[in-house]
């Protein structure tokens, strides 16, 4: 029988999953889990590069990370789901890799300087700089063939190809050269409008938020500013709402923009449908949710099953990896 390929993604614990995630990763997942040997990463450390000063939060989001992930059906028999910090061979991995790249590289790294800029720093942290070289170790301590990543996550994975390359050149190995996916919707905007919905940026519908909270952030949602009056005419094209029912209600997308265009829809209206058709999305995985929820001593046993299995692979990749670098002895 031919060996499935393997896939690694994951996600940072530094706070619940949103739609974003949703659209941009973890559909993708449960399509794929089937035909794929899939490897789900709770990324705490990299959680602590931003986050250091909240270890409550990490604590915490790491069960509600790996809930958030269970809820919309991945199958904790079929997947692996792993804690990134109980991961010896990710530790060792980013101090080989770290060696092969420059630091100005990382400086010039695109999402670094997006993310640098959104949380205000201006001299950054040696652990937050390289973040994207322990990624590199994650995708690789596993020889993960693919990646379903989001927009942000493209300037990481071609380090990550360059580091492999450059691994397997100056010391003779064969580490496989990961592949990104990028899901039909790779960077879904949040609320506010901004340019995504982020996790830590305040703008995001939550995996866990109850039917009531959906409506109420719906309706709060940036529509068409210049939309004063329900009897003026809207631009779809700039409004989000329209952009979320194009993504979560393609099929009422067309006749939603026409009716508003032609001021026959109001945005109160246009959003309560938003919110239904948002709702019925998210209520089976409320569902598997509460069972979690109550059930967290499981999820405690899938994360640490998962992890003893992922370092098991891990032991024997550094095993590799020193032999190649001729340390081992
Ligand atoms: P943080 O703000 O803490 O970095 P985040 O919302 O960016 O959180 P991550 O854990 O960094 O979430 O990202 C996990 C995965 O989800 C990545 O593959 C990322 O590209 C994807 N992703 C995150 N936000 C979006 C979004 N708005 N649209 C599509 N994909 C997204
Ligand atoms: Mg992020």
């Amino acid at each position: 029988m031919e060996q499935k390929k393997r896939i690694l993604t994951g996600d940072r614990t530094t706070g619940r999953l949103h739609l974003g995630h949703y659209v941009g990763s973890l559909q993708s997942r449960v399509a794929l889990q089937n035909d794929y040997d899939t490897f789900i990463l709770l990324a705490d450390i990299q959680a602590l590069t931003t986050h250091f000063e909240k270890p409550e939060l990490i604590h915490d989001s790491i069960y509600q990370v790996a809930i958030d992930n269970l809820s919309v059906g991945l199958d904790p028999e079929k997947v692996t789901i792993l804690q990134q910090s109980q991961i010896t061979a990710i530790a060792e991995l980013t101090e080989f890799y770290s060696l092969l790249v420059s630091v100005n590289t990382l400086r010039h790294n695109p999402t670094i300087k997006t993310e640098a800029k959104a949380y205000g720093y201006d001299d950054l942290s040696f652990g937050f700089l390289g973040y994207p070289v322990s990624q590199s170790a994650d995708i690789t301590f596993c020889k993960a063939d693919l990646v379903p990543v989001g927009e942000d996550q493209l300037p990481h994975m071609e380090l990550t190809r360059k580091i492999v390359r450059r691994f397997n050149e100056l010391y003779g190995a064969s580490l496989p050269e990961p592949q990104a996916m990028l899901s039909k919707c790779s960077r879904l905007v949040g609320l506010d409008g901004n340019a995504k919905m982020g996790k830590s940026l305040g703008n995001a519908l939550y995996l866990s938020d109850d039917a009531a909270t959906v409506e109420a952030k719906v309706k709060r949602a940036l529509t068409d500013t210049t939309r004063i009056s329900v009897k003026d005419p809207g631009h779809p094209d700039v409004c989000v709402v329209s952009k979320y029912h194009e993504i979560f209600n393609p099929t009422e997308h067309a006749n939603i923009c026409e009716m508003c265009k032609s001021a026959s829809i109001g945005c109160v209206a246009c959003k309560k449908q938003l919110a239904a058709v948002l709702n019925g999305l998210l209520d089976p995985f409320r569902e598997k949710r509460a069972y979690y929820e109550s059930h967290l001593g499981e999820v405690r046993d899938i994360i640490m099953a998962g992890s003893a299995k992922a370092n098991l692979i891990g032991n024997e990749t550094m095993r590799e990896v020193k032999e190649a670098m001729h340390i081992a002895l």
